[in-house]
């Protein structure tokens, strides 16, 4: 798997910002001079107050502080608008596409700078003030940006709520950061279909007495209840004020922004952002990882709920003067061809979204990619899980015609950008790896009980030195921040993710350091596996997992789900079980493999593997929070159709 190599062509290394010696020369800068070089990039943003201390960051567990341009400040959301007025004033900032495929919206950036600065006084209005909290729980519609740029402009600090989660899971993340204003929505719409969220808000709130206002925007026009004295639709209050606000001064090192994780591993953490090194970072790594250039449509499939919603599909285009989409959709709806269509319609130059739609899109067939054009796409961007060599290879293959570089960009919400990345005019892609460390980012790997890994090799991966784009706490929690980061291997950031370096000193994430696996002495990163399942023609899906095997220490279990029309049997288990030998190796030999229509999956599409572990544990009393599940239904069926029953 380690061999293929597509190496970077001619025309993309003579056109990109950065080619491959530029990559070789500035990396090198980067973390032997990170003053120097932070220092020179940061002039990419315009600041108010021009700083005089670049970097003064400590990874010391007993002393964890993280600040860059301390004491600089600027505005961000001036710095994604109004510095663009005079030359792109008329250029569109935002390509709305509606959940309905007749349905778009496109708005300039003198339209974003109206409605913006509006919004920004309505929040004004209702009493919000600098460093308050304010969460945002909407659809995938423009308010959500202009609401979480009004912030911005004021200083408030956002909290974005994914519009997919529950009353409760929407109360404890109102209650957890303290917010005094909630914005929804009437209703949302996603895939044909309406999503209740003035509802949901109304429930939560039961459990906030915190907030004291909702602004609703009208999306649906469908009956909502009202709280006289604390709702106001969004529409009436944004005439009621003037359209002229002008950008709060902001130090770089307050509070942009609140993003609670996904929640795959655990109870989500509310990780803290803020303002002058998370802009920078966002901008150069979306300028250079996608080579953006002027003129170019952009189009980051996320939702604005996930941290890539926030850096690539908001303030880091913006804040490059980018024309940026914004999708409200789902991949699947009308058709499995919608993001295709969604391509040609808007004459998309870089495309970027996760695995977890490309493996589905890719068991829906060629023919509904291949009746497309794709002629305008340019560049291709992977994000959230690793990508499985058999998902690469057909993105590469059918989607891009074999034209268009694939960045898979490894990073976390933690992380506020991309740390691991190709760069598409200077380094060549290997299907299924993150390729090299970003400017500035220095991975090292360790093995479990510490002892550094030199060349080659697999272990833990740490940062060695802090980026501005870092968080720099749990919000309220700092003791959690040092402990979860910090303390495991001192002197660095643990990301929780385990990791391969090969001999060519690409990094391959094999998935996080809890779900590997250690059969027999031999550790394993469940990605191995699952690639491998996901490669045989009738697997649609895999997740692998350990349980305690009496002889091996840890046996693996592995859930398949199959392709459409594909029968379970006995056969294709022994069939699969083989081919994974085959593969990999007789150590990789599934001991039990259960067939599963759905998995458990994070609301951002993510396999959720610790709960697969205590079933293939037999331990499903206990299964954590589940909170954050996309779709609860599919794990009582795992439960009942479990292998190893006690
Ligand atoms: P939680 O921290 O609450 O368990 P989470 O880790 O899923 O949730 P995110 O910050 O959204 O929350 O995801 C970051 C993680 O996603 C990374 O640590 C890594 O495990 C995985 N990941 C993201 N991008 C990639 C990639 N390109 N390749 C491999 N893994 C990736
Ligand atoms: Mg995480």
């Amino acid at each position: 798997m380690t061999g293929k190599i597509y190496p970077v062509s001619e025309a993309w290394s003579s056109s990109a910002y950065i080619d491959e010696n530029k990559y070789r020369a500035l990396y090198e800068q980067s973390v032997s001079d990170p003053e120097g070089f932070w220092g020179e990039q940061a002039a990419r943003i315009d600041w108010i107050k021009p700083f005089t201390k670049v970097k003064n960051t400590s990874y010391d567990p007993h002393n964890v502080s993280i600040k860059w341009y301390e004491d600089g400040s600027l505005n961000v959301a001036a710095n994604c608008i109004d510095r663009h007025l005079e030359t792109r004033g008329d250029q569109i900032a935002i390509i709305w596409e509606g959940d309905e495929p007749n349905l778009d919206l496109k708005v300039t950036y003198r339209e974003l700078h109206d409605r913006v600065s509006r919004f920004a006084n309505v929040l004004k209005k209702h009493g919000v003030k600098k460093g308050d909290r304010v969460t945002i729980y909407l659809p995938m519609i423009p308010e959500a940006a202009y609401a979480m740029l009004a912030c911005a402009r004021i200083g408030a600090i956002h909290s974005v709520v994914f519009g997919g989660f529950s009353p409760d899971s929407l109360a404890s993340r109102i209650v957890d950061c303290d917010s005094s204003v909630v914005i929804t929505a009437d209703e949302g719409v996603r895939g044909g279909r309406k999503v209740p969220l003035k509802a949901n808000a109304d429930k939560a709130l039961e459990k906030c007495p915190s907030v004291e206002r909702v602004l609703v925007v009208k999306r649906t026009n469908g009956t909502v209840g009202w709280t006289p004295g604390r709702d106001y639709w969004l529409a009436e209050e944004m005439e009621s004020v003037s359209a002229d606000c002008p950008p709060e001064e902001i130090n770089a090192e307050d509070p942009l922004f609140i993003l609670y994780t996904s929640g795959s591993t655990g109870q989500p953490k509310g990780v803290l952002h803020t303002s002058g090194g998370y802009l920078v970072y966002a901008s150069l790594t979306h300028q250079y990882i996608f080579d953006y250039k002027d003129g170019d449509i952009y189009w980051c499939t996320a939702d604005v709920g996930w941290v890539t919603g926030h850096s690539y599909i908001l303030y880091g285009p913006l804040a490059n003067g980018a024309t940026t989409v914004m999708f409200e959709g789902v991949p699947n709806y009308p058709t499995a061809s919608r993001f295709w269509d969604v391509i040609d319609k808007h004459q998309v130059n870089t495309f970027y979204t996760a695995p977890t739609a490309i493996r589905a899109l890719m068991g829906a067939g060629d023919e509904l990619v291949k009746k497309t054009s794709r002629k305008s796409l340019k560049l291709l961007g992977s994000v959230g899980e690793p990508i499985n060599p058999e998902a690469w290879e057909w993105y590469y293959h059918v989607v891009g015609e074999e034209r268009c570089p694939i960045v898979d960009t490894w990073w976390q919400t933690e992380t506020g950008g991309i740390l691991i990345s190709a760069l598409p005019g200077a380094i060549a892609l290997k299907p299924g790896s993150a390729t090299l460390p970003f400017f500035g980012i220095k991975p090292a790997l360790v093995t479990p009980d510490g002892q550094p890994i030199e060349g080659a090799g697999e272990g833990n991966l740490v940062i060695t030195d802090s980026w501005p784009g870092q968080m720099r706490s749990v919000y309220k929690d700092h003791t959690r921040f040092v402990q979860t980061y910090f303390s495991a291997y001192p002197g660095t950031y643990f990301t929780g993710d385990g990791c391969r370096r090969d001999e060519d000193g690409y990094y391959w994430i094999t998935g996080r350091v809890d779900d590997v696996i250690n059969v027999a002495g031999h550790r394993m990163g469940t990605a191995e596996v699952e690639s491998a399942l996901v490669a045989h023609p009738k697997v649609a899906e895999a997740a692998c997992v350990g349980y305690p095997h009496s002889l091996k220490g840890q046996g693996i279990y592995v859930y398949v789900t199959l392709m459409e029309g594909i029968e379970p049997t006995e056969a294709l288990r022994t069939e699969l079980r083989n081919w994974v030998r085959q593969e990999i190796g007789p150590i990789a030999t599934p001991d039990l493999i259960q067939f599963a229509p759905g998995l458990p999956k994070t609301r951002s599409g993510k396999i959720m593997r610790r709960i697969l572990r205590k079933i293939a544990e037999d331990d499903f009393s206990n299964l954590g929070d589940t909170s954050t599940l996309a779709e609860p239904g599919v794990v009582s069926d795992l439960i009942e159709n479990r292998m190893n029953k006690a």
